[in-house]
């Protein structure tokens, strides 16, 4: 496993810059901002990105992409989220399901799909997870059945997020029995407002809508909606999980709240102990970033850094959670959604949110274990 020590260069720090700019320009006086990549979405600020370029970055120029790098790509992710940017309409789309289309899907699905995905204009949601498989994904008990045409999709997926306003998810599904259970799955590519497709709500702790359960009944698949080979799904779901993995939306859930706090208190001054612990945070999230950044790099080298992925997901989802716990111990405050202080707004919905950061995208515990299934094989 390694971690090359990498900066940015004059290109990309203008890049920074521009990306900066425009954030400040872009978000309208008094906008609240939002936790991380899914906690606020707006198709217009989405399409604003896109038509800056900024959807679909490292996408090939043949498809409508900008054909830019993992580094570009991360610098810009980065910038949003400190911002707390309304990312949430386009942002899996963008970061999981356009890649994963390009290499896996047909001629017809990249011309279908990833202009309009670049646009900021289709938005996809994941269809992994089931009652009874979670982590076990390779137990899934969705299955699609051959019909002329198509698929005959039956089956129920959970925690999917975003499902209710969504236009798509790929359903990881059984196609046809086996004895190991990594083979015979594949992904359709299903329309989530289609026939026999109803979305049901899960609601949040704290009330909000983001997570459902699909329940998919006798619902026709054509042919031209498989994605990949028949029978290749667990290999295509185990590589677009890395893309899930390492990026800014890793470490910076709860960045707001140090940024918040520095912003509403220092002006008080901050006490030398709350001193002390943002600077403790600031230094954390340095390192983790510069560790994030050299997975892209690397990325961008040609290579293919799957465990260190990991490892940041584990390290930097952990580390989300860590700065709600170090800020409550510093600050003297009552949790209140509706606080008149963004802070204490940002903190309230941190408690309530932060214990999904370390199970999205794969628990702590899974991800320890293909870090240590790749140390071993090193
Ligand atoms: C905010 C959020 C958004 C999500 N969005 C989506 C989405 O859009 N689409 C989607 O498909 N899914 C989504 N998920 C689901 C998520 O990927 C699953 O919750 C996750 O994979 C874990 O599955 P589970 O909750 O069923 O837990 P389980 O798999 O039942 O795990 C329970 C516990 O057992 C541990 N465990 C399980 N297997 C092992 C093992 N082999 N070794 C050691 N420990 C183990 C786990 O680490 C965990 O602590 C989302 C989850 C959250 C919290």
């Amino acid at each position: 496993m390694r971690f090359i020590p990498t900066g940015l260069s004059a290109q990309e720090l203008q890049l920074q810059r521009e990306v900066r700019e425009f954030v400040k320009d872009a978000l309208p006086a008094g906008y609240r901002p939002g936790l991380g990549m899914g906690a606020s979405r707006s198709p217009e600020f989405s399409k604003k990105l896109a038509e800056r370029g900024w959807v679909g970055m490292a996408i090939p120029k043949q498809y409508g992409g900008h054909a830019r790098t993992a580094v570009d790509r991360f610098i810009v992710t980065e910038e949003l989220l400190s911002a707390g940017a309304p990312l949430g309409a386009h942002f899996v789309a963008d970061r999981q399901t356009a890649p994963a289309i390009i290499k896996f899907g047909t001629d017809w699905q990249r011309e279908f799909f990833i202009p309009k995905i670049v646009a900021g204009e289709c938005w996809f949601s994941l269809g992994m997870s089931e009652p009874d498989a979670g982590s076990d994904l390779s137990s899934v008990r969705s299955a699609a059945t051959r019909v002329e045409g198509g698929w005959l999709l039956n089956g129920t997926k959970i925690w999917t997020s975003g499902a209710h306003r969504n236009h798509y998810f790929a359903v990881l599904c059984r196609t046809s029995p086996s004895e190991d259970k990594h083979q015979g799955l594949s992904q359709l590519i299903v329309n989530l407002r289609g026939d026999g497709v109803e979305v049901r709500p899960i609601p949040f702790l704290n009330g909000a809508h983001e997570f459902n359960e699909v329940h998919m009944t006798d619902v026709f698949v054509p042919d031209e909606m498989m994605l990949g080979a028949e029978g290749s799904g667990w290999q295509q779901v185990t590589s677009e999980l890395a893309y899930e993995r390492s990026g800014p939306d890793r470490f910076l859930s709860t960045f707001g709240l140090v940024k918040y706090l520095i912003a509403e208190r220092a002006t008080g001054g901050l006490t030398p102990e709350q001193e002390r612990a943002v600077g403790q945070l600031v230094a954390r999230f340095w390192t983790i970033r510069q560790m994030s950044l050299s997975v892209a790099r690397t990325i961008d080298d040609g290579g293919a850094p799957a465990v260190e992925a990991s490892l940041v997901k584990d390290i930097g989802t952990r580390f989300e959670q860590r700065v709600i716990d170090v800020i409550r111990d510093v600050v003297e405050v009552q949790l209140d959604l509706d606080s008149n202080s963004t802070f204490e707004q940002l903190l309230a919905e941190s408690v309530l949110t932060g214990p999904s950061f370390t199970l999205r995208g794969g628990t702590t515990e899974v991800l320890r274990s293909i870090v240590s299934k790749g140390l071993r094989n090193v």
